[in-house]
């Protein structure tokens, strides 16, 4: 596997492609990689064993380090991956199956992004020993448009509605779970039982994962006391997003309750790749329909105006994935 930045400047909204190794079933096939991406910055290089140097590359050269430093300073980030079931969306975020599940602390190589980036923000925060921090997190899940409170299994039965606040001019998820993070333990905990909670939930099935959306979001106050013993806020916001598998927006033409869910499914990420292509063109500045699907309200302030935005497109790198890659990197490419 191996990460890509396709970015010429820094943008709103940044795109790298992860590729996945070929693995075991489809070498067994036969299959071999067979993707190659020549010019500059669009070079992706051939697949490599999994490993600390291969996941620490992904952290290094996503962009999400960037995005960190942000929420810190006070923006609204996100990180998405987007890709069809089996490119390595969740093996990205969070490591290899079951990985999270049986403890994401102490972390180690085989870990994701997620772990990744919680040890970085403490870096950062330590780093800053002038101010004073609060982290809040929050893990939910969207689930045939119902919000489903991660870290709250009740809510599988009773789905959270999704507001807007007049005062922070912002969409929020009313009654939300929310945990204090004084500790990277407690970041771990927060991830470990959300992804637990996925897992196992009685709304759970086999292709259950593919088909809902996942947002674990840490929100970040930083006080700053001045000279004058005056103290400034900054409210910044970094969001991990486990997109659906892309593929459910072909999947319209089936029947009964998978029709209506794989409209939802088709809506969240219909309306999220066309308000990411509306906010790229510079020259359109119409209106973008966040307002549209439970996905796009939550995003909205990481992908408009004070926030950055990182889609992680992630593809499998074999002919028989070919088609379903080439729509990635269509979705991709319109967000550049
Ligand atoms: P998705 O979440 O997009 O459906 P997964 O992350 O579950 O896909 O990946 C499918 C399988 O491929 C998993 O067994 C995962 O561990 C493996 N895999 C994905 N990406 C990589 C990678 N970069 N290196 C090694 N294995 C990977
Ligand atoms: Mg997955």
């Amino acid at each position: 596997g191996s990460t890509t930045n396709l970015n010429s400047d820094e943008d709103n909204i940044n795109v790298v492609v992860r590729v996945r190794p070929v693995n075991d079933q489809e070498r067994s096939r036969g299959e071999r990689e067979v993707l190659e991406f020549p010019g500059k910055g669009q070079v992706i290089c051939p697949g490599t064993a999994p490993g600390q140097k291969h996941k620490e590359d992904v952290l290094e050269y996503s962009g999400v380090k960037r995005l960190l430093e942000m929420a810190v300073e006070g923006f609204s980030c996100t990180a998405f991956c987007y890709g069809q079931t089996g490119s390595g969306k969740t093996h990205t975020l969070t490591g290899p199956p079951g990985l999270v599940e049986r403890g994401a602390s102490p972390f180690t190589p085989e870990h994701g992004l997620v772990v990744r980036s919680f040890v970085y923000l403490f870096q950062l925060i330590r780093d800053r020993p002038d101010c004073h921090f609060v982290l809040k997190a929050s893990f939910l899940e969207i689930y045939n448009e119902k919000v489903i409170d991660l870290l709250n299994p009740g809510t599988v039965k009773k789905p959270l509605q999704v507001r807007w606040s007049k005062d922070s001019r912002s969409f929020y998820v009313e009654n939300l779970f929310t945990v204090d993070c004084e500790e990277l333990d407690d970041l771990f905990a927060v991830l470990e039982e959300g992804t637990r909670n996925r897992a196992v939930g009685s709304h759970s099935m086999n292709a259950h994962s593919s088909r809902s959306h996942t947002v674990l979001s840490v929100r970040v106050r930083r006080d700053v006391r001045s000279e004058r013993d005056v103290t400034c806020s900054t409210h910044g916001k970094i969001n991990f997003v486990d997109l659906a598998g892309s593929e459910m927006t072909k999947r319209t033409h089936s029947t009964g309750k998978t029709l209506e869910e794989a409209n939802n499914i088709n809506k969240s990420l219909m309306v999220l790749g066309y308000c990411i292509a509306q906010l790229s063109d510079g020259k359109k500045k119409g209106h973008i329909p966040y307002r549209d699907s439970k996905l796009t309200k939550l995003l909205a302030d990481s992908l408009a105006g004070n926030g950055v935005t990182l889609m992680i497109a992630c593809i499998a790198p074999t002919r028989s994935n070919l088609s379903e890659s080439v729509n990635t990197l269509r979705y991709a490419a319109r967000a550049k």
